[in-house]
């Protein structure tokens, strides 16, 4: 068969399994848009079935988790584990806790992981779990007793060579702590590898919790560089104000860039003198309150309700850095139309298909998700490897070993693209160098 017929007959086999799971439908589509050209010279790749194979997870745990709240009342919320792909190491992925966690979220996300995780070059699978439960609003032992509900369910399909989950939206090294603890009760033994995002104390990975938006930062340096731009003097807006978005901050403005916008939820905060990241980082890392509270510090700063406004603000560098689909093609069409240069995604999926395509065809430099927010996951398999050596990195270290896996991504996938005739496309040069390296292991592997 030929690699377009194949590869529609594989999407047409997704549709039909899964035809109620919209993201996960979307982020297949992308990745086996820019696969024909790949599998036109590898047939190889048709005859085993990789594309057929790719598509499918490994295996789908979901499982009851419940939980007493303080006031006695018993809730239960549904966890999910996707063990998406093993082909180039054990599992790897996050944990989300979120209200909107469901098969077609967790499998997604799983499926990004993939290739994410190869283009890393570290040696990590691809997997991602979760559960709907939502942690607003709920008190520190509401979540310890969630977090162990949710482990004693999990211990048993995970381990440092099995599958290591991490951190996501809802997920920080809080809830690792909690999760961490239950574990190494259940199974009677210190196996540090079995997370990462884990605590400095007790087997954590200094600048961890920096990586994502970083690395985010160092990847869009890189892309600008190339065609002699920088951070430097650039107005920026941020989404989000979690872990990925603050850090990109911390990284942008260190790099001389203004960023003048940063949402949550609820809203955005809109300060044309620059976001004062210290206030950030009380209301969201100590307080965990509002972004809304920003005002209350720097009164000429504006609170505006609805968090996807914030694409109206004209700035020359976007970083998406909230959740999937955040960037629709309206949005994505304002921010052409207001000068935007480049756009970075540090949420996984932020933009729709029809805003990539538009940031594409418009000439916008785009930092596809896989590729731009891979500095998390690498750092969390840094984060492996020094659990296994049994000692600790410095900073610096694992700051300069993030930087190089940044540039050497952004490096693999723009030869790609251009090997593939699309030069500057890195979303089909990220889709095709983290296919390439999965395919090639799920070959050699023979049919399994
Ligand atoms: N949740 C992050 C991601 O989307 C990090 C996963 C990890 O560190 O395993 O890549």
């Amino acid at each position: 068969m030929d690699a377009k017929h194949y590869v529609k007959s594989v999407y047409e086999d997704v549709v039909r399994r899964n035809s109620n799971e919209p993201e996960f439908l979307q982020a297949v589509k992308e990745v086996l848009d820019s696969l024909v050209p790949v599998l036109e010279r590898h047939p190889e790749y048709i005859d085993a079935g990789i594309v057929d194979r790719i598509v499918e997870p490994e295996r789908q745990i979901i499982f009851r988790v419940p939980w007493v709240d303080d006031s006695g009342k018993v809730h239960v919320n549904r966890g999910f584990r996707v063990q998406f792909n093993s082909a180039i190491g054990p599992y790897k992925g996050g944990l989300r806790f979120h209200p909107s966690v469901n098969a077609s979220i967790i499998k997604f996300l799983g499926f990004e992981q993939i290739f994410k995780n190869s283009l890393t070059g570290l040696p990590i699978g691809g997997g991602k779990g979760g559960s709907d439960f939502d942690p607003k609003g709920k008190s520190d032992a509401e979540i310890m007793r969630f977090c162990q509900s949710f482990m004693s369910e999990l211990y048993r399909h995970i381990g440092p060579d099995i599958d290591v989950p991490a951190g996501d939206i809802g997920v920080g090294a809080r809830e690792i702590g909690y999760l961490f603890g239950q574990y190494k009760k259940l199974k009677g033994g210190y196996e540090a590898g079995v997370l990462t995002g884990k605590g400095l104390t007790y087997g954590g990975s200094l600048a961890r919790k920096e990586a994502t938006g970083y690395g985010l930062v160092y990847f869009v340096e890189e892309m600008l560089n190339a065609k002699g731009l920088s951070f430097k003097d650039k107005t920026v807006v941020i989404s989000g104000s979690g872990n990925v978005a603050i850090y990109a901050c911390e990284k942008a403005q260190s790099l001389g860039a203004k960023v003048v916008a940063m949402s949550d939820s609820n809203g955005y905060v809109y300060d044309r003198d620059g976001i004062k990241l210290d206030t950030i980082k009380k209301i969201k890392e100590v307080e965990r309150k509002r972004i809304s509270e920003y005002i209350k510090y720097h009164s000429n700063a504006e609170y505006h309700e609805g968090c996807r406004d914030i694409w109206n603000i004209k700035c020359d560098i976007a970083l998406p850095c909230a959740t999937q689909n955040e960037i629709d093609l309206n949005a994505a069409k304002t921010l052409v139309n207001n000068g935007v240069i480049a756009v970075g995604e540090g949420a996984n999926m932020p933009s729709t298909l029809e805003a990539t395509e538009y940031f594409i065809e418009h000439k916008i430099l785009f930092a596809p998700a896989k590729a731009a927010n891979a500095g998390g996951v690498a750092t969390s398999a840094l984060e492996m490897s020094q659990n296994s050596m049994r000692l600790s990195w410095t900073f610096e270290e694992v700051d300069q070993k993030l930087k190089n896996i940044m540039v050497n991504i952004y490096k693999n996938a723009s030869q790609k693209a251009l090997e593939y005739d699309h030069p500057d496309n890195l979303v089909v040069g990220a889709n095709i160098a983290g296919f390439i390296k999965v395919a090639d292991a799920m070959l050699s592997q023979g049919i399994v």
